[in-house]
């Protein structure tokens, strides 16, 4: 495969910016390939290599890259202009599509990324609560802002560190971790730290260490232990939302969270983040209350078209009936393929998010560490050899969108076939 293009933009890119790329997963080594242009379920790159994509931006792709009705949508708002710094009509109309699917959402301020959202989710939750220490679980992923970028230290009660340089360690003393499908350790850490915490904050499906699946009945404990304990339960539905449902994994799981965060697909591709919850605690967001929140780009114009359009689209067409019947057929094809080759990997997922994990399939954090990280590189690398962009990491999920129709899922899966063995 020829990538001079890639490489020789690589050089530039290095002596520019840290280590050559604008968000690290994308350093992939020893070269990243640089898109030129997407289609579908396509992307090009520099040198005109095609690749089927199941990164899919990390997740807001779901209809595919240029959708036509998302392209329209932003179009005709462009011919509009692009940025006001006053309120639209297309921020109302946004938020009455979203609060009407996420019934525990009465209120919701839109920003600009879902790091922001959680930040923001963090913040109303200590601002309602007025105590300081949060929950976290292990290998759960809320974004890069110093709260949420903590580790567990050697128990699960045990105060977190920072899991980046220059987070200082007064933050990170106030993130506790706790490792998912784990409802002892949870009410464990409830009592040990009772009256100190505001809010458990958790991805419902795991998403960033490939997809974790709750226990049944896990997410049911959760929520009633938070209750009991006067604890706000945050579901980070950045990845969830909109996509094991049009209402999200609480709509899908029947969990009613006090707040909720939403970003990636409710963009329809272009930056946005929500925070939303009941009403009480909306109240306490600037400037009907005291918790601060603001933003330049908050409720931008084109991200809210685009967001509108993906909303309506994927109601008018059912959209996810047929991605999640995708992803079904994907994950099924998978666990025939792994279990042919006897090799001990695993297939996990949900709806439309998918993974071969290099081991037994995870119940939590701990669990996953355990794969062979170092064979899914190399096989990632054989996969993109053959035209299959997966997610570089072990980590992270592989995804479907609307684009991926019979044939490339067959080219797909071909290409597993041949290349999951070294
Ligand atoms: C991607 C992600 C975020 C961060 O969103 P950004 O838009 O990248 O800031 C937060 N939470 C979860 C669960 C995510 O997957």
């Amino acid at each position: 495969m020829k990538l001079d293009a890639s490489a020789s933009l690589f050089e530039t890119a290095r002596k520019l910016m840290p280590g050559g790329v604008s968000s690290p997963v994308r350093a992939i080594s020893p070269l990243p390939f640089y898109v030129a242009r997407a289609k579908g379920p396509y992307l090009w790159d520099a040198d005109g290599n095609r690749y089927i994509d199941h990164c899919l931006a990390y997740g807001p792709m779901i209809l595919g890259h240029r959708h036509p009705a998302i392209l329209r949508a932003v179009a005709e708002q462009m011919e509009n202009g692009w940025l006001y710094g006053t309120p639209t009509e297309l921020e109302v109309q946004l938020a009455q599509r979203i609060c009407g699917l996420y019934p525990s959402v009465d209120m919701l301020r839109f920003v600009s990324t879902g790091s922001e959202a959680t930040m923001a989710a963090i913040r109303i939750a200590r601002g309602a609560s007025g105590r300081d220490r949060i929950v976290k679980i292990e290998g759960g992923f809320h974004g890069a802002h110093d709260c949420v970028l903590v580790k567990a230290g050697s128990g699960a009660t045990t105060l977190g560190t920072p899991d980046s340089r220059g987070v200082p360690v007064d933050t990170a003393k106030n993130t506790l971790q706790l490792p998912f499908n784990d409802l002892e350790a949870m009410e464990r850490v409830f009592k040990d730290n009772r009256g100190q915490i505001a809010a458990v904050i958790m991805e419902p499906v795991l998403g960033n260490i490939g997809p974790v699946l709750p226990e049944p009945g896990y997410l049911e404990g959760v929520r009633d232990l938070t209750r009991e304990h006067d604890i706000l339960l945050i579901f980070d539905e950045v990845i969830t939302g909109l996509r094991l449902s049009l209402g999200g994994a609480q709509s899908y799981y029947g969990i009613t969270p006090d707040l909720t965060t939403l970003g990636k697909i409710v963009g329809g591709g272009f930056p946005i983040g929500v925070v939303g919850g009941r009403r009480e605690l909306m109240e306490n967001v600037a400037p009907q209350g005291g918790v601060y929140q603001a933003g330049t780009f908050n409720g931008s114009p084109v991200s809210m078209a685009a967001g509108i359009a993906t909303i309506d689209f994927m109601q008018r067409e059912q959209a996810l009936d047929r991605v999640n019947a995708t992803g079904e057929r994907v994950r099924r094809a998978l666990s025939e393929i792994v279990a042919d080759l006897g090799l001990g990997y695993s297939v996990t997922g949900i709806a439309s998010m998918f993974k071969v994990f290099f081991g037994e399939r995870p119940k939590n954090y701990t669990m996953a560490l355990k794969c062979d990280k170092a064979g899914y590189l190399r096989f990632f690398h054989r996969m993109l050899e053959a035209g299959v962009f997966l997610t570089p990491s072990q980590y992270e999920t592989d995804f479907l969108s609307l684009a991926h129709h019979e044939e490339v899922v067959e080219k797909t899966l071909e290409a597993f076939k041949s290349n999951l063995r070294g």
